[in-house]
């Protein structure tokens, strides 16, 4: 196709799902259950539900360009200025503002592999190179991911806790990583999933956010806070850079839903706690099943778990769906003998124990 740039053309497509009723429909089911995207088994959270319930009959206006309130609450709930924050249509779009204004045609942004797929698709479709690290014992290198920095880098891009591994960056290994770097990168430091992390070791971004360090935090409403749906996420740091994205967002990028529900779900810490209890105890639960199986994985600190299977992960996939358990086959993600899960209900993680068992073949 002559009419886009080749780093267009040649841009793979984020790998797609299909429908959950159309997958139940072809499988003949209609009680399947799904781990696949690390979502909130709990559904969102009540206070969300009556906030976006009582917001309805507005949905005539147009939102709130600024996204005011929810930038103070924000504001109130991290301990930085409504001006060091951006919100966005889901984390990823913040990131997709970064790529934009920071990168330069042909410039570089590194981050590590495997990790969030979408890193690579927002340089490629920004104009950048892509330069990802590989893991050490399947751990962030941060020091390769340092060493690495050439004339030409931009943006190093730091997953913490990592998907698809849970793996955490400590805060020794932050302190040598960030004063090592020249000051013409930009750390991104995506934490999705950083609600969920209970090692003390493991420091914030926000920790590291002073005005004249160039450092972006991203998160999201769609993991703890239950939201993914609505596509809200958020950026912090230092102003003089949030200035620069907050040009390239449309006015309405967030909508009033999604504000609205944002707000409500900030103040449900019941919610948020009763979430990462079930997360922290439906880990628990695979960890003891998978021990006594002997099945290899990864100790997580986000709301999912990397499972060895030591052997093709898409005929497995394939079995699973049959049974109507919907899992994460880490093929696209260079992993072909893994699979990953989310957390779920209890009665959730029982019935992919079953069916997992059944697949392959350990005795009931
Ligand atoms: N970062 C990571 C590491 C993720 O796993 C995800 C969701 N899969 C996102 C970002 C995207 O979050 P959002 O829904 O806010 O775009």
């Amino acid at each position: 196709e002559t009419l886009v740039p080749d780093y267009i053309a040649t841009l793979a497509a984020y790998p797609p799902g299909k429908p959950l009723e159309e997958l139940e429909r072809e499988l003949g089911i209609t009680d399947s259950i799904k781990l696949a995207s690390n979502e909130n088994p709990l559904g969102p959270s009540p206070l969300a539900i009556r906030a976006l319930t009582d917001h309805i009959g507005r949905l005539h206006r147009y939102p709130d360009a600024n996204v005011y309130y929810l930038r103070q609450r924000l504001s109130r709930h991290l301990g930085v200025l409504p001006e060091q924050l951006i919100c966005g249509n889901g984390s990823d779009e913040i990131l997709e503002f970064i790529m934009r204004a920071f990168l330069r045609p042909g410039e570089e942004v590194i981050s590590a592999a495997p990790s969030f797929l979408m890193y690579g698709l927002l340089t490629q479709g920004a104009g950048g190179v892509f330069r990802p690290v590989p893991l050490k014992d399947f751990r962030l290198d941060l020091a390769a991911m340092a060493q690495a920095v050439t004339s030409r880098t931009r943006i190093i891009i730091v997953n913490n806790p990592n998907n698809p591994t849970g793996t955490v960056v400590h805060r020794a290994e932050w302190e040598d990583f960030l004063a090592a770097l020249p000051t013409q990168v930009i750390v991104v430091v995506d934490e999705a999933y950083i609600d969920f992390v209970d090692d003390p070791e493991v420091p914030t971004g926000l920790e590291y956010l002073r005005e004249d360090r160039p450092l972006i935090g991203l998160r999201t409403f769609s993991k703890a806070y239950g939201l993914a749906g609505l596509r809200i996420g958020y950026g912090y740091g230092p102003s003089r850079l949030i200035v620069y994205l907050d040009r390239l967002r449309s006015p309405f990028n967030v909508n009033s839903l999604a504000q609205a529900a944002a707000v409500a779900a900030l103040d449900d810490s019941e919610f948020l706690a009763r979430t990462r209890q079930l997360v922290k105890a439906g880990l628990a639960y695979f960890y003891e099943e998978f021990d006594r199986l002997g099945i290899r994985y990864l100790p997580s600190q986000a709301n999912f778990l990397l499972i060895h299977l030591g052997r093709d992960s898409r005929e497995v996939y394939e079995q699973m769906l049959r049974l109507g358990v919907i899992i994460r086959a880490m093929t696209s993600y260079q992993l072909p003998e893994f699979i990953r899960i989310n957390a779920g209900l209890p009665e959730e993680n029982q019935r992919f124990m079953q069916a997992f068992k059944k697949v392959l073949g350990f005795a009931a």
